[in-house]
């Protein structure tokens, strides 16, 4: 074969292999570019797992009518323009990927009403070469996504696809995980036109122990311990519990607001619950590390949940007495109860 370069929609189904995984990849990119666009508020409905229709709507800045076609073209982004912008990256996406991707691989409508246009545009990509058809239409001010029949085009991707149920736990588990992150949004998420979730704005600490109460279950709710520690320039705080290991997994850390799986932080916490857990219990928390963001490189990869520290061994053992001082008041393991 004659070199040749890859005709634009095939080179997105490509990329899409590493954001688009699942109806839950999905969910996560379109929060995060709504969370971007400084909504307060953002609606999510889900048909059929996610498999038939993923709808989000946000009461953020919007895209204006010129720059829609642009938003979703691979490379296209509004949030860095060069090197740097991405050493001190403060927004959750800057790849200009997602929208590119998604609509390679699905039928994606994007609507959109900057609160200084006057009229609502939207934008379809569809077709081979992703040629963008735009017309007026009615909409508040922010921005809507719908994303019909994921993978219709991939079979060998929609194989993939797991049960409307496996799927949409996903999507659940994924929501709660950004609805930690961010008390000063509300969320909400209907599954085939029911309300299952509601996550109101929460200002005060009544009001965010409320949420975590929703999101990790009443057991946690109930029993969590407060935690607040600071020691140069580190500091912790959120909630801790032991739940019975028949209780789902309630394990949340959050590095200056982004979600994280670290083996080094991991490992600190595990230490600090040594000797307190019965055999039949596990830790359980939601904490949040603030650190000075030059102390710390977020991994740039979309999917992995990994940091670096540059001061790994001071971030350990900060974390590890924190919790040890806390963790002398634990109360007795919540029971196995949960929201579901
Ligand atoms: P990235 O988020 O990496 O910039 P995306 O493909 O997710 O790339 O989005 C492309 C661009 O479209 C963004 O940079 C942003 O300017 C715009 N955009 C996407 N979603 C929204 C939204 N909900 N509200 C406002 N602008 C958006
Ligand atoms: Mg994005």
């Amino acid at each position: 074969m004659p070199i040749q370069i890859l005709p634009a929609r095939l080179a997105n189904q490509i990329a899409a292999g590493e954001v688009v995984e699942r109806p839950a990849s999905v969910i996560k990119e379109l929060v995060e570019n709504s969370l971007d666009a400084g909504a307060d508020k953002i609606d999510l409905e889900i048909e059929r797992g996610g498999h038939k229709r993923i709808l989000i709507r946000d009461n953020g800045g919007g895209i204006a009518r010129e720059e829609l076609e642009l938003a979703l073209s691979r490379h296209a982004t509004s949030k860095i323009s060069c090197l740097d912008d991405l050493e001190q990256i403060m927004s959750l996406g800057f790849r200009g990927e997602a929208l590119a991707s998604i609509s390679s691989v699905a039928r994606l409508t994007l609507t959109s009403k900057p609160a200084a246009q006057a009229e609502a545009w939207q934008a379809k990509a569809e077709g081979r070469d992703m040629a963008v058809q735009l017309q007026p239409t009615a909409h508040p001010d922010g921005t809507s996504v719908e994303v019909l029949d994921l993978f219709f085009n991939t079979p060998a991707r929609r194989k993939f696809l797991r049960s409307e149920k496996t799927e949409f736990q996903h999507i659940d588990d994924t929501l709660k995980r950004i609805a930690l992150s961010r008390f000063d949004v509300a969320f909400s998420l209907k599954h085939n036109g029911k309300l299952l979730r509601h996550y109101p704005k929460a200002s005060n600490d009544a009001a965010k122990l409320k949420r975590v109460t929703l999101v990790c279950g009443n057991g946690f709710g109930q029993h969590a311990l407060n935690i607040q520690s600071q020691y140069q320039g580190l500091q912790l705080h959120g909630w801790l519990a032991e739940q019975s290991s028949n209780s789902p997994d309630q394990q949340y850390f959050y590095v200056n607001g982004r979600m994280m799986r670290d083996k080094l932080i991991h490992h600190a916490i595990r230490q600090a619950f040594e000797g307190l857990l019965p055999p039949d219990g596990h830790a359980a928390y939601v904490l949040y590390l603030q650190l000075d963001a030059k102390e710390v490189d977020v991994n740039v990869h979309p999917a992995k949940h990994e940091v670096r520290f540059h001061q790994a061994r001071l971030v350990h053992d900060f974390i590890f007495r924190a919790l040890q001082d806390a963790l002398v008041n634990l109360p007795e393991p919540a029971a196995g109860d949960d929201d579901s």
